[in-house]
């Protein structure tokens, strides 16, 4: 099959790269000088919504997918109207905004955080409740902790924040973050992995954990990835984002219709790994699975790079993993990652120790 991924990131590549058979032929679109992906795959440089470059893809290929959620949904219906699209586009469409994605949990009755609508300054004003903390964030283009303010009710806001539509939430007092992947085929098989446990800061992964103190959950959890999975007739990856709260239940935040950064490890610690499944997903090639997990954590390179020396000291210690997204160096930029496995938990602990001696 010919597969266009529109966005040409890390994500595209990791896909790309998980095809180690060669057994379909990838295009990538991408506005962006030289992404990641463009490394592996023919690269049109090109805005996701330029008709000339949707009529092509309509032409030429047999199936499309994305690495960036925040695609022209529109270009997407047209694309869907010639070729399969997946995700497709509804489900795009209610995962870009996070009112109608919170707005999907509460008509599916999955808690979420409690939240309001804003548009203005007298919105927030109206809403807040003195003895609360919230997040403000804008419902749409925040990613990676982007377009997100911690506000107190005696904050002054800046009024520009407000100049696109907002979600105002309560802060949740959370014990853990957690991931759900979901895995849908064209075929109608669904799998999950396990929740994987993951630590933010400013609002960006920095490590992601399997296994995860909450193995209780996994069964409340894939109950409500069914009910999006079949609400949104979603076919490949779909990640669920939840707070685990101070009462041990599942608070959907966010979901990310793509494979997800919380997901990276399972590429040595598993024996299929998520891009592996998105693609055998998307493609129809989906038959029984039997997952084979090893303990692993996973660990974002953000805004600098790692030296080589450290990186080398790194490998010959703890048999890390090093992944480089051949990026330039920015501030909060994803750049690589690494990945550690071991053989049981216990081990896990002892080389997570370690790597935080050497990082
Ligand atoms: P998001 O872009 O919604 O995934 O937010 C990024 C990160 O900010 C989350 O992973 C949390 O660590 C934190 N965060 C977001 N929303 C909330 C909330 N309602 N309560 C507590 N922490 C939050």
């Amino acid at each position: 099959m010919k597969i266009a991924i529109f966005g040409a990131g890390q994500l595209a590549m990791m896909m790309i790269q998980a095809d180690k058979n060669a057994l379909h032929n990838y295009i990538v679109i991408d506005p962006s000088s030289e992404p990641p992906a463009s490394l592996y795959a023919e690269h049109i440089k090109s805005e996701y919504n330029n008709p000339d470059t949707i009529n092509d893809i309509c032409a030429t290929c047999d199936l499309v997918t994305i690495d960036f959620e925040n695609v022209d949904v529109s270009a997407m219906q047209k694309i869907e109207k010639h070729v399969p699209v997946h995700p497709n586009s509804k489900a795009l469409e209610i995962c870009q905004d996070r009112v109608k994605e919170k707005g999907l949990f509460k008509s599916l009755k999955i808690k979420t955080t409690n939240n309001f609508e804003i548009y203005s300054m007298d919105d927030i004003k109206k809403n807040i409740d003195p003895s609360k903390s919230y997040i403000l964030k804008s419902r749409r283009f925040g990613y990676d902790g982007k377009n997100q303010y911690h506000i107190k009710s005696d904050t002054t806001i800046e009024t520009n924040l407000i100049s696109s539509p907002c979600i105002l939430e309560e802060l949740v007092k959370f014990k853990a973050e957690v991931s759900l992947i979901c895995v849908k085929s064209t075929d109608g098989h669904t799998f999950y992995y396990p929740l994987i446990e993951n630590s933010h800061e400013d609002g960006i992964l920095n490590m992601s954990t399997y296994p995860s103190n909450f193995a209780h959950l996994q069964e409340s959890a894939e109950l409500i990835g069914n009910k999006l999975l079949e609400e949104m007739k979603y076919v490949g990856v779909l990640v669920i984002e939840f707070f685990v709260n101070e009462y041990d239940e599942l608070i959907a935040n966010e979901m990310a219709p793509r494979v997800h950064n919380s997901g990276h490890w399972t590429i040595e610690g598993s024996n299929l790994s998520q891009f592996e499944a998105h693609i055998a997903a998307i493609t129809g090639n989906m038959k029984n699975i039997k997952l084979e997990l090893k303990p692993s954590f996973m660990f974002n390179i953000l805004s600098k790079h790692i030296s080589n020396e450290r990186i080398n000291k790194l490998k010959s210690n703890l048999e890390i993993h090093f992944h480089d997204y051949h990026k330039k160096q920015r501030p909060n930029r994803k750049l690589g990652h690494l990945t550690c496995t071991a053989e049981n938990r216990k081990s896990l602990k002892i080389k997570l120790q370690k790597f935080r001696d050497i990082i």
